[in-house]
């Protein structure tokens, strides 16, 4: 019996290490022809880049963005690109050939309303718009991703859908955009896929270096409104009236306090109130003040609690100067939360592909994402990447208009999440 043991042991060790050999070799081998064809296809994706980049449209405006991606993709073989999603939306569709399941990849296509003051050849067109998010460099990475999958197709195991997406930014007023509706008109069905990969620009991480956080990883954002109302009165008899200007401001000072005495120091929490309007000239006591503010935090308990807490302080204040108020917050972006299994299967995978050291750890952003809408739905991940290098002066934060990237990034991450892909689809077989 033990005998029988030990040579069945020693077959299954054997087994298990030539598994272990073939999955391997089967890596590398991969690996080489990944490398391999991004290096070759390196300069038409920076070329496809600075065409971008020299043309940026703003949220919801994507029209020539979107024609040509579409183009691109058809000319790549893809059969399923499904154009005019939420706006310009593109849903485009690569089945590989062996079965397995389905995994998504998201890049964001919109500008800024910037103008670009950096001296760059390839410098934006279009006056007072420009590239300052990097999303010329997320669908670069995308298209790069595309085509080597595209060139390897029956070697894929599974399927992946590729969502170009419009208005991350924020549609325009009045409008409905960005990831909210590209999964209202289905960009998440017909196939559902099992997981959504995303990435993003940060100046914060050396070029050839890629982040990934568990957990939350960038904060949800919240519009808050509000209307002080007073009584109008003569500049010099502030007592006939009620000052909505004195109360607006002990109301930021107490708003700040929710900051320093209401909710765990330990919690990442911001609350700015970024314009304030009220009054009309020196003498006079305005009856009205309205404000707008953001709220930022990293954990969706908080941000439940959060409103409560705001009523609570701007009433109260009010009510102590007699005055009245209205308060709106407006639930816009939740937090993006990489989901921690998927991170935990993820960062071996990662690790193996770009190496130890070129995995950079920060510290998960204030900053916003609408990728967390898809991430409420399924399981997803949202990587940063490197692009900063100092030795050519480029370590500019997103959303100024010196804002440029160090376009080896391009290949670097075409190559890194292509690979990840392929690596996930094979580890999730069905
Ligand atoms: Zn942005
Ligand atoms: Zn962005």
């Amino acid at each position: 019996m033990k005998n029988i043991f030990r040579m069945n042991f020693a077959i299954g060790c054997f087994l298990c290490t030539a598994v272990l050999m073939a999955q391997s070799n089967d890596y590398v081998a991969t690996e080489q022809i990944v490398s391999k064809f991004v290096s070759q296809i390196e300069p038409s994706i920076i070329e496809f880049r600075r065409d971008l980049h020299m043309n940026p449209e703003l949220s919801n405006r994507e029209s020539r963005t979107s024609k040509v991606i579409a183009e691109k993709l058809r000319t790549l073989g893809f059969d399923e690109v499904k154009t005019g999603v939420a706006s310009t939306g593109i849903v485009a569709i690569l089945r590989g050939g062996k079965p397995g399941p389905v995994v998504a990849y998201r890049a964001d296509m919109d500008a800024l309303p910037i103008q670009e003051t950096r001296s760059v050849p390839y410098k934006s067109r279009n006056p007072g718009v420009m590239h300052a998010c990097g999303h010329d460099v997320h669908v670069s990475i995308a298209l790069g991703i595309a085509e080597t999958l595209s060139k390897i197709k029956d070697q894929i195991t599974g399927t992946v859908k590729f969502i170009f997406q419009p208005a991350e930014e924020g549609a325009p007023d009045g409008e409905e955009g960005g990831a909210g509706q590209m999964i209202k008109e289905g960009a998440l069905e017909n196939p559902r896929p099992k997981a959504i990969f995303g990435c993003h620009v940060e100046s914060e991480i050396p070029v050839g270096k890629i982040c990934l956080i568990s957990g939350p990883t960038m904060a949800s954002s919240d519009d808050l409104y509000i209307e002080i109302l007073g009584k109008s009165a003569h500049g010099a008899k502030p007592h006939d009236g009620i000052d909505s200007i004195v109360v607006s401001a002990n109301v930021i000072n107490a708003l700040q306090v929710i900051r320093s005495r209401r909710i765990d120091p330990r919690e990442g929490f911001v609350l700015t109130i970024g314009k304030i309007q009220g009054g009309t000239r020196s003498n006079i006591i305005p009856e009205k003040v309205e404000m707008t503010g953001t709220i930022r935090t990293l954990s969706e308990k908080i941000r439940k609690e959060v409103p409560g807490l705001v009523r609570q302080t701007v009433e109260g204040v009010c009510s102590a100067f007699g005055a009245s108020c209205s308060v709106k917050i407006n639930k816009d972006y939740p937090v993006t939360f990489n989901d921690p299994k998927l991170a935990e299967e993820i960062l071996p995978l990662l690790k193996k592909i770009i190496s130890s050291e070129n995995l950079f750890t920060i510290k998960p952003h204030t900053g916003a994402e609408d990728f967390s809408k898809y991430q409420k739905v399924i399981p997803g991940l949202f990587f940063f990447i490197g692009i900063a290098n100092m030795k050519k002066n480029i370590n500019s934060a997103i959303h100024t208009s010196d804002f440029d990237v160090d376009e080896t990034c391009l290949a670097a991450s075409t190559r890194a999440m292509s690979l990840l892909l392929l690596e996930y689809l094979k580890n999730n077989k069905i």
